[in-house]
């Protein structure tokens, strides 16, 4: 079993633990292992059977007792027997729908039914409203969702981490592509979709419903599937004819707006031949936006990626050691990594004092001599405090090789007074790159307030370049933002905020964001070899 399927299994537990209405605490703690078992650099499995599991943050003695369980066994006895009780299918469908679990279960009581074909029947008959809650105006609401001919689209974005993990394994399980907000890497993605191949449709859309990930299918005819997962995230099978696959491709890949504007899309075999045939150059899906039919820049690519620019170790928040980290960003075939944790004043974990950031200096050298030519960066991730000071000494800051500022705290500020604060940050002339410039939580916190122009306009001044943030529930600059800033003439850095050796896998997060906002290799400072970037 890998980290994924332990994971997904420690999710679907927290699902039917909250289902089951147990303490809400119980299935947040099984969440949270979830998300730290996807995010472990080793095998699960193996700190299990060594009993070195309790290592790892979040997993207690209750999670440990399932955990070896699931290793030992293949299963959770007891999620195997709440999952039949309270039938994900119908949660899942419910979920689509709108409805909370409890409220699926509820109804699905009051009509008797147990799986999702049940529901609907009872539903087209119209037994909805002799359910004890449910009046007429949420039954025409069901009714119309039932019956929707839309496009499918989750209710909720999912990160875009979590939906390539989700469509993507969809996919390679049907050796199908990848289609919908996904393949346009959107930071947040409610359109999801695969495309498959194949002269006979339904031995694909049977081996569809029959996937773990699908609970239940709630639209379908000859070579389209609509299936929902247990949290109610729809995702769509078109099965295209051989002959029409770069067509049905080109229109699920969308966007809508983008794909209306080239109609009418002749029938071609691969996606070339639809542009060929319309006399157009091919288009990155990542630029597939807006109406577009123009020559595409020659966007930058994930070998163009010299280094990675700010990542943290033990000394902070990170999981692995400088060498450690060092080793794993040689092993990507970087030729650099700046090592930067974080200072004092962000709070909840450890920031590094001007002492540390010496101390550090020394490890960092030693790494060096292990990892040459390969070279470990003496970089800090310096918050920028209320006032636009900087929160470490300027002769401390001048010592490093790469200095990124950050506004953790205080994303609230109304604007002059955050523009203010950033701006007399970025004149410091130790500071080579403002971080998370928008500060944006994906789905959890709106972009602060901060004037992107006028920042434009200082980091044109003083050289200090924009980080495209990797984390996934970050993305920031967004695509949007990258593209003015390209505008405007600054240059971005690509960089992961790697917080373990996995993070720096963030690279790929970062590098499409920025070709969703048009980036060549030449706008992008960490496509440079070292010695131009530390002179
Ligand atoms: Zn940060
Ligand atoms: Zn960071």
């Amino acid at each position: 079993m890998d980290n994924a399927q332990i994971a997904d299994r420690l999710e679907a537990f927290a699902a039917v633990l909250e289902l089951g209405e147990a303490n809400p605490y119980t299935a947040r703690a099984y969440r949270r292992a979830a998300e730290t078992i996807r995010g472990a650099p080793s095998p699960v499995a193996e700190l299990v059977r060594s009993g070195r599991v309790r290592e790892l943050r979040g997993i207690g003695r209750g999670i440990e007792g399932r955990l070896r369980e699931l290793v030992e066994t293949g299963e959770i006895a007891e999620l195997a027997e709440l999952e039949r009780e309270l039938a994900p299918d119908l949660v899942g469908l419910g979920r689509y729908l709108g409805l909370s679990a409890k409220r699926s279960v509820q109804l699905a009581r009051g009509l008797g039914v147990r799986t999702a074909e049940e529901l609907r029947e009872a539903a087209a008959v119209g037994r909805l409203r002799d359910v004890p809650g449910i009046g007429p105006k949420t039954e025409a609401q069901l009714l119309e969702a039932l019956a929707s001919e839309a496009e499918p689209r989750s209710r909720r974005g999912l990160l875009l981490n979590r939906a390539w993990e989700l469509v993507g394994g969809i996919a390679a399980a049907l050796d199908g592509t990848v289609a919908g907000d996904v393949r346009r890497w959107r930071d947040s993605c409610e359109q999801l979709g695969v495309v498959c191949v194949a002269a006979d449709p339904s031995p694909v859309t049977t081996a569809f419903a029959e996937l773990p990930q699908i609970v239940a299918i709630v639209d379908r005819d000859e070579r389209r599937s609509v299936g929902v997962t247990v949290d109610g995230v729809p995702v769509e099978l078109v099965v295209a004819e051989p002959e029409q696959f770069g067509t049905v491709l080109v229109r699920a890949t969308g966007s809508p707006a983008y794909v209306a504007a080239l109609e009418p899309l002749p029938d071609a075999a691969d996606e070339e031949a639809v542009y060929r045939a319309l006399g157009i150059p091919w288009c990155p899906p990542e630029l597939r936006e807006e109406p577009f039919r123009g020559e595409p820049p020659a966007l930058l690519e994930p070998g163009d990626i010299r280094g990675d620019l700010h990542c943290h170790t033990t000394w902070s928040d990170g999981r692995a050691t400088v060498e450690e980290m060092g080793r794993a960003a040689r092993e990507r075939g970087y030729q650099y990594l700046a090592i930067c944790d974080h200072t004092p004043a962000v709070g909840a974990v450890t920031g590094l004092t001007p002492d540390d950031v010496r101390r550090q200096a020394e490890e960092i050298a030693a790494a060096n001599e292990v990892l040459a030519p390969f070279r470990v960066l003496r970089g800090i991730e310096c918050d920028i405090l209320p006032d636009g000071r900087l929160d470490l000494p300027d002769d401390v800051l001048a010592e490093l090789d790469w200095v990124q500022a950050s506004v953790h705290g205080g994303q609230r500020m109304p604007r002059g007074e955050m523009t203010k604060r950033v701006e007399e940050a970025l004149r410091n002339p130790s500071v080579r790159c403002l971080s998370h410039p928008k500060g944006r939580m994906i789905g959890r916190r709106p972009e602060n307030a901060l004037d992107l122009e006028r920042v434009f306009e200082v980091a044109l001044e003083t050289g200090v370049a924009l980080e495209v943030n990797g984390l996934a529930n970050r993305l920031d600059l967004s695509g949007e933002h990258v593209r003015e800033a390209i505008a405007a003439g600054v240059r971005i850095v690509c960089s992961t905020d790697a917080h373990s050796i996995q993070g720096l896998g963030n690279m790929t997060l970062s590098v499409v964001t920025a070709r969703r906002g048009w980036a060549t290799a030449a706008d992008v400072v960490n496509t440079q070899p070292l010695e131009r970037i530390v002179p």
